[in-house]
């Protein structure tokens, strides 16, 4: 381990030790090797090649899709005394021009560019001159899952960077993403020519998020006690399916009285980079979004994500719910999931433009996802088995490891509702479904005739909400789909058949009533939790973040990047007494002790 790799995380970033595989990355990079870097969101992946770039001769180019978010991460660098700036569209030409100025003059340890811009002959025409002057570093091809098309985040422009290897091949290079899943990593091997590359694969577990599956019963209720209860001054993400559901919720939390703000592709450009932007330098703003929302958010205290209705896919779902807690704090991962949602998902999936074998593909995927939903199982170990990674189980830090599930056998009751789709004709909706087996009379039942029907009325031992999850639970398990052109109506597939011969027996999972929960086992050991991590009652906290928010503005970044909520709670916890004390807290690097040292001595002092 080469000393200095060392003394620059120590001395520049203020960290004790390199993370997981950092250490290795680092070393391999420094010596000139080819890396593909997956690791999961808030994993540490920029050190690995910050470090680098500064131990190494020259400039590191950094290539990253998100133009909203370079001035941040330049502003952040620049807090810890690195030399960087950032080349893109928001820059006009004098300013664009000063930067290659400073690059070509070897001001530079680090330059942020767009990949469009660096595919131009303006570009590479600088890079050129930047290899014979003073050396390229290394590239580093950040969110490098960009280059493949079946990702959602396909960009055209990162297929172009083959072009890196081709002229400057003595160069470094080094990909990052977090998407796990084997096809993608294949694909950016291909596509960026990594064959040489080393690979380093990190867990992708995300231990500090717990995950919960509630029930939907009112979903706002059921939010705003959530939010009550565990997050009354933390900033979160709240994704919706729509964009008018967006619209709705932000208005309703407002009203509501909490700061929240709408974000979807259909609002003006500049509304959202507005919203984007408090959401970023403010402390306790709630986003409500839809998935429009999220790529490359690198806040790291996103205390929450909750899902009002259902991601499309558990990869959808993991990438979402990353975003919380990205700085290693306890955060919330939180879903409230109805029979509704499965109905209309399937429903959206099915309806939909795309070529059937990808509609196909599409459905899998939901299916993987409500089983997810539906499991009794330890979260963390079935988010990752779906990765193809293995977890222990029994996490403590999921609602089924928290509070078990129990399940009952249920094979008897799945024959009813199933025979009772049968009998109708397999085109109505569940809550006809459950009149009819309950043996209500009203006017549908009675102009179709249902109370004749040998179904009519023998389901009278559940109650029409223990009904509702047995479906709920057949349409999850996919002995039940969805009726496209009988509207929502329900039809027996395949899997249904062994079920009603009394071949297979039903196990499904006791619902647990929303209400009931309060008070539970969860809700107590979460509020412990926060109030271990967030330390909000103290008004210590409080005066530390308020420094922190002052300084933040003075100079127009976001409170982050001054310090993140992990070094304030150190500096809390240990209470510093003197600079040199100051800079052994984690984070607290010698730029930033000579910067704001004493202005957080102070407040510490006023105690
Ligand atoms: P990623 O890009 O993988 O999501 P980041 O590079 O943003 O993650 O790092 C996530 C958080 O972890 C940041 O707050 C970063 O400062 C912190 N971090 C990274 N490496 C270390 C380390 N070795 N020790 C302590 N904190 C670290
Ligand atoms: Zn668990």
């Amino acid at each position: 381990m080469s000393r200095s790799a060392h003394s620059v995380l120590r001395d520049t970033f203020g960290y004790a030790e390199f993370r997981g595989a950092q250490r290795d990355i680092v070393e391999h990079v420094i010596s000139g090797g080819d890396a593909l870097v997956l690791m999961p969101t808030g994993g540490g992946k920029s050190l690995c090649y910050q470090i680098p770039a500064l131990l190494r001769d020259g400039v590191g180019i950094v290539v990253s899709p998100l133009i909203a978010l370079m001035q941040d991460q330049v502003d952040a660098l620049k807090q810890l005394g690195v030399s960087a700036a950032f080349l893109n569209s928001s820059l006009d030409a004098d300013a664009a021009r000063e930067v290659s100025r400073q690059a070509l003059h070897g001001e530079l340890k680090l330059l942020y560019v767009a990949p469009e811009r660096l595919m131009t002959e303006g570009f590479l025409g600088l890079l050129e001159r930047l290899q014979q002057d003073n050396g390229i570093a290394l590239f580093a091809i950040d969110e490098a899952h960009c280059v493949s098309q079946w990702g959602h985040d396909f960009r055209p422009e990162y297929r172009a960077l083959t072009v890196l290897h081709e002229r400057f091949p003595t160069v470094p290079r080094i990909a990052l993403t977090a998407t796990a899943d084997a096809p993608t990593r294949r694909e950016i091997v291909e596509r960026l020519a990594l064959e040489q590359a080393r690979q380093f694969v990190s867990s992708f577990d995300r231990p500090n998020i717990r995950y919960r599956v509630t029930l939907k019963d009112n979903a706002r209720k059921q939010l705003q006690h959530f939010l009550e209860s565990e997050h009354p001054d933390d900033a979160g993400i709240v994704y919706c399916l729509s964009r008018i559901k967006v619209e709705e919720t932000a208005d309703w939390l407002k009203q509501q009285g909490w700061d929240a703000l709408p974000y979807h592709a259909g609002l003006d450009a500049s509304v959202r980079n507005k919203n984007q932007r408090r959401f970023l330098r403010e402390e306790g703003v709630i986003m409500v979004a839809t998935v429009a929302f999220g790529m490359g958010i690198d806040k790291p205290n996103v205390r929450f994500v909750a899902h009002l209705d259902l991601p499309k896919s558990m990869e959808g779902y993991y990438q979402e719910t990353g975003r919380a807690g990205r700085d290693g704090l306890p955060a919330n991962a939180w879903m409230a999931y109805g029979l509704g949602d499965v109905v209309s998902m399937r429903q959206m999936l099915m309806s939909g433009e795309a070529a059937e074998e990808r509609k196909r593909v599409e459905l899998q995927k939901l299916d993987a996802l409500l089983g997810f939903c539906e499991s009794t199982a330890c979260r963390h170990q079935t988010i990752l088995r779906y990765f193809g990674e293995e977890h222990p189980g029994a996490c403590g830090q999921c609602d089924n490891c928290l509070s078990p599930v129990d399940t009952w056998d249920a094979t008897q009751a799945a024959q009813m509702a199933l025979s009772c789709v049968y009998r109708t004709g397999q085109r109505f909706g569940v809550v006809h479904l459950i009149d009819v087996l309950l043996g209500k009379s009203n006017a549908k039942i009675e102009q179709f005739n249902h109370q004749q029907l040998s179904t009519f009325g023998i389901g009278k031992e559940l109650v029409a909400a223990q009904w509702s999850s047995v479906y709920r639970q057949l349409v999850a398990a996919g002995l039940l789909t969805v009726d496209m052109e009988a509207y929502g109506g329900l039809r027996l597939t395949e899997a249904a058949r062994p079920v009603l011969r009394g071949e297979q027996a039903v196990w499904l999972r006791r619902d647990v009533q929303p209400a009931k929960r309060t008070g539970s086992k969860i809700e107590r050991s979460t509020r412990a939790r926060e109030a271990f991590a967030g330390a909000n009652d103290d008004p210590l906290w409080q005066a530390l973040k308020a420094k922190r928010m002052e300084l933040a503005r003075e100079q127009g970044v976001p409170p982050y990047v001054i310090f993140h909520d992990s070094t304030l709670l150190e500096m809390l916890n240990r209470k510093p007494q003197t600079l040199d004390e100051m800079g052994r807290i984690s984070g607290v690097g010698q730029s930033k002790l000579m910067r704001y040292g004493d202005d957080f001595l102070e407040v510490l002092e006023q105690r």
